[in-house]
């Protein structure tokens, strides 16, 4: 390892990344004309790269390094579990020391009402574990013809089959044929481009309805269940007006269908409590879990299963679904040291108190930008959307330059955003300081700035 670090440089890895290395979500051609940016380390809320640039991690990696980088007692951990027991299956009537202590530890971090975990590999793995979990819970409950699922344009789900197909994200499903059959969508709530003159409350109720008129189409008779994040992350930080959750719930209980709270993002303190559902005021029976629930050090996902949901399935026989690495008790031991840190060093109090607020409030003042026509978000998660024209909340034409252009000013200027279209995305470890807050966000503002001259706008 050390050896590999005084023999190789960055164009060696670059040439090695170019020559072995398919990239998630990448454009090859164009990478591979690029060139590769090499991360080698990371502290708190820092990175380096391989050229020695220091960059503040504006999105904790990918929405998941909650607790910063560098936490020793995860690597302890890990080594340890690794030397006592690497693994075991949780399939033959036997489990693991680390995959229960979680589990119990889950059922108390967790809404009431949720006391029963079903263990993944990452959220796409847990959402379909979820899908297979409510056909199961229709058959059991003699309702075999309530088979469908309904979510949201321009949700993130996922990128397995179900879920590509759970979301609602056009560029992926045109690489299929998606979705699968058996998933429908409704339109997202998003008030700054569909809202017109309605006020966001007004909006919400209309953006909730679209699922009790998609209920009426289809027929309640076939629909299992709806699926959706709390805050759309992928899709933009897209933020529901306060009224939207619970006329969701409303409608789902009246119509008989389960609702699903995708929490891979919001999970484990993301908006300023444990879980985003808590946040918006509403109460689902499955909960999709993943990023945040070890803070990235290992991978691990898990469907939290409300007792409404668990007590009709026990009893019903062998539920014939599973992973080798269900509770894998590597990935379950760093889960729970994780989970253990972020409630007894109380970081999310000081999300929800102090850190969020804070952040929101100076993201808030960008609002006066010449380039900015919404800052939206909650707790440490916001969106800067940059748009053409302020006063019509009117997008550019070339959707996505004005992003590009921003991601690359801050790169430049040692920050990481992350750009969606013409949204630009933040989402730092949950442990950022205030002065941490103030390096990222100004050198946010610088970037706009030299975005604006770019354009033309200042
Ligand atoms: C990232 C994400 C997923 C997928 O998780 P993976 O671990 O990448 O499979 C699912 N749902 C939401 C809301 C996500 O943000």
């Amino acid at each position: 390892m050390t050896m590999n670090v005084a023999l190789n440089s960055t164009s060696q890895w670059q040439q090695e990344d170019r020559d072995h290395h398919l990239h998630p979500f990448t454009d090859t051609a164009e990478l591979n004309q690029k060139g590769v940016r090499i991360i080698t380390r990371g502290q708190g809320v820092y990175l380096w790269d391989s050229e020695g640039n220091k960059l503040i991690d504006g999105m904790a990696g990918l929405w998941c390094v909650n607790l910063g980088y560098g936490r020793k007692e995860l690597a302890d951990v890990a080594a340890r579990q690794m030397n006592e027991l690497a693994f075991y299956n949780t399939f033959f009537q036997t489990t693991n020391i680390p995959a229960t202590s979680l589990a119990t530890l889950l059922s108390e971090v967790t809404p009431d009402g949720f006391n029963r975990v079903f263990y993944g590999n990452s959220g796409s793995e847990s959402n379909d574990t979820v899908v297979r979990l409510i056909w199961r819970y229709w058959d059991v409950r003699e309702k075999p013809g309530k088979k469908t699922i309904i979510s949201r344009n321009n949700a993130y789900h996922g990128s397995t089959l179900a879920g590509a197909s759970l979301g609602g994200m056009g560029y992926m499903h045109e690489q299929g044929p998606l979705p699968l059959p058996g998933f429908e969508h409704i339109e997202e709530p998003n008030w700054y481009v569909n809202g017109g003159d309605l006020s966001p409350d007004e909006f919400g109720l209309k953006a909730a309805r679209w699922l009790e008129e998609k209920i009426l189409e289809l027929g309640a008779d076939s629909v299992a269940a709806f699926f959706g994040e709390p805050i759309q992350g992928a899709g933009g930080v897209i933020v529901p007006p306060d009224t939207y959750w619970p006329e969701i719930q409303r409608i789902c209980r009246k119509y008989d269908i389960l609702l699903v709270s995708d929490e891979v993002i919001c999970g484990f303190g993301r908006t300023g409590n444990w879980f985003g559902c808590q946040t918006f005021g509403f109460e689902p029976d499955l909960m999709t879990m993943a990023k945040g629930m070890s803070s990235g050090y290992i991978p691990i996902s898990g469907v939290m299963i409300h007792d409404r949901v668990a007590d009709v399935l026990e009893g019903s026989g062998e539920f014939n679904h599973g992973y080798t690495y269900c509770g894998h008790p590597v990935a379950t031991a760093v889960a729970h040291a994780n989970i253990s840190i972020l409630r007894d060093e109380a970081i999310i109090e000081r999300v929800k108190t102090d850190t969020g607020p804070y952040f929101q409030e100076i993201l808030r003042s960008f609002e006066d930008h010449p380039l900015v026509g919404q800052v939206r978000g909650r707790g440490l998660m916001a969106a800067i959307q940059l748009v053409k024209d302020k006063a019509n909340r009117q997008a550019f034409d070339d959707v996505g330059k004005a992003g590009a252009m921003c991601r690359n000013h801050c790169s430049d200027n040692g920050i990481i955003m992350r750009a969606t279209g013409d949204a630009m995305l933040l989402s730092p470890p949950l442990v950022i300081t205030r002065p941490e807050i103030d390096e990222l966000l100004g050198s946010a503002r610088k970037s706009l700035d030299a975005t604006a001259r770019d354009l033309g706008m200042m």
